[in-house]
């Protein structure tokens, strides 16, 4: 009985996402090509930034630039005025900083939960903070008890490594706190787990064995590898990254979420990792990245001041910003179809930055479910990976078939082109 209770709100969950999926995501897409002047709708996916403020200072961390304190963080009274001018979206993400550091996280996620729909809702956290993790999530998990709620925990490696890189102690408390978060699981089918790794140039030898430890020994739903991206803490030569070892790390993350029986071979989520690192492997092999970005049209960040901005990866941090919540009485509507707004969604695919970005998170998540680049990158079409061993890996060659980028203009005049 607890099985089937269990198998039938994961099939809700996952019914419940792609529906919102298909008309949130399609719905805005479909309204930039046809160049409508009407007010734009809520993004797809919304990145809350409720934080700037941490107790790590990870080497690789390309958000050590930011700075916040409880007194110029957006209130819980602000996020309330926000949700009266947000409409419904997809998915939630809620990070920093550590965002365990807000007493108030809980609150503010299961109030946009309830009032927006956002049928993924996930958090990432070092797990420094046992008692706030648990309790707030555990609140989070009870507040809506049909709606999956994603935790990730940024763990880079065995204890010497994740120390190394993290600082002196922080890889046994991550452990405690996840195992103590693992055992909410037993009382709510909806939450979901995932372990998640950055690799960088210091864990790259052993990212691979890492993630396979993690799957067997911590059981999460799933697992998660992203490549260092953007300005490291330590500086550029944490970017000095061996792609085969990021491959091996990616493969390794995939074949553990498909081992076992048939019905997890068949994973969306382990698809859509496999299709991520298949799309970052080209564009650093090719130097050009291979689908348009949707980034200010399905997907808008909020930072922990309340500033709006189209994408956090320009190197001129002031340059995707749209402007400030607080100057416009937290009406989202009115920034996001400001012509401030339309000036900074030019740069999105134009910009220096785009033409290599790995950024797996927001600009995957709200670009690859809508490009029509999807079969080739998700191997359906083409199979194959990019030839890493070739000596023009790193140089401007391209080994996709088509050109690079499709432009929104040439979108726009043949809706139906493909790449
Ligand atoms: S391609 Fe990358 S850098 Fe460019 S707008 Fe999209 S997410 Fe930002």
């Amino acid at each position: 009985m607890r099985f089937l209770r269990s198998s039938f709100e994961k099939a809700a969950h996952v019914a419940s996402w792609a529906t919102h999926a298909l008309f949130g995501g399609f719905r805005a897409a479909r309204r930039e090509l046809s160049g409508s002047r009407a007010p734009r709708p809520t993004p797809w996916a919304i990145s809350f930034l409720v934080t700037a403020r941490c107790m790590l200072k990870c080497q690789h961390c390309f958000y050590h630039y930011a700075t916040s304190t409880p007194a110029t963080e957006l209130t819980l009274d602000e996020y309330r005025a926000l949700s009266r001018h947000l409409g419904p979206f997809t998915v939630g993400l809620f990070c920093g900083g550590e965002p365990y550091l807000r007493p108030d996280l809980g609150e503010i996620i299961s109030l946009l939960r309830r009032n927006h729909g956002v049928p993924l809702a996930a958090t990432t956290t070092n797990g420094q903070l046992q008692s706030s993790v648990v309790s707030q999530t555990e609140a989070i998990l009870r507040a809506d008890r049909l709606k999956p709620f994603g935790v990730g925990f940024s763990m880079d490696g065995p204890q010497e490594i994740h120390d190394e890189i993290r600082g002196k102690g922080s890889f046994e408390r991550t452990l405690r706190t996840y195992r103590e978060v693992k055992r909410l699981a037993r009382h709510y089918p909806n939450l979901s787990l995932t372990v998640t790794t950055v690799v960088n140039a210091i864990n790259q030898h052993v990212a691979a064995d890492f993630v396979r430890w993690s799957a067997r020994e911590l059981a999460p739903s799933s697992s998660c590898v992203l490549l260092v991206r953007q300005d490291p803490r330590a500086g550029e030569s944490l970017k000095a990254v061996d792609l085969a070892r990021y491959r091996e790390a990616q493969d390794a993350a995939v074949g553990s979420m498909r081992s076992g029986p048939l019905w997890r071979r068949l994973r969306p989520d382990a698809a859509y990792l496999e299709t991520v690192a298949r799309h970052v492997e080209e564009t650093r092999v090719s130097g050009s990245r291979s689908f348009h970005c949707w980034a200010g049209v399905n997907g808008a960040l909020i930072d922990p001041v309340g500033m709006v901005q189209v994408c956090e990866v320009f190197p001129e941090h002031d340059l995707g910003q749209i402007g400030s919540l607080r100057d416009v009485g937290m009406d989202f509507g009115a920034l996001w179809s400001s012509p401030r707004a339309d000036a900074m969604r030019a740069h999105v695919n134009h910009h220096a930055a785009c033409a290599t970005c790995t950024h797996e998170t927001m600009g995957h998540a709200t670009s690859l479910p809508f490009s029509p680049n999807l079969g080739r990158l998700a191997g359906l079409l083409r199979r194959g990976r990019p030839d890493l061993t070739s000596p023009a890996r790193g140089e401007s060659r391209s080994i996709a078939s088509g050109p690079a980028l499709v432009p929104i203009e040439r979108l726009r005049q043949r809706p139906s082109a493909t790449p």
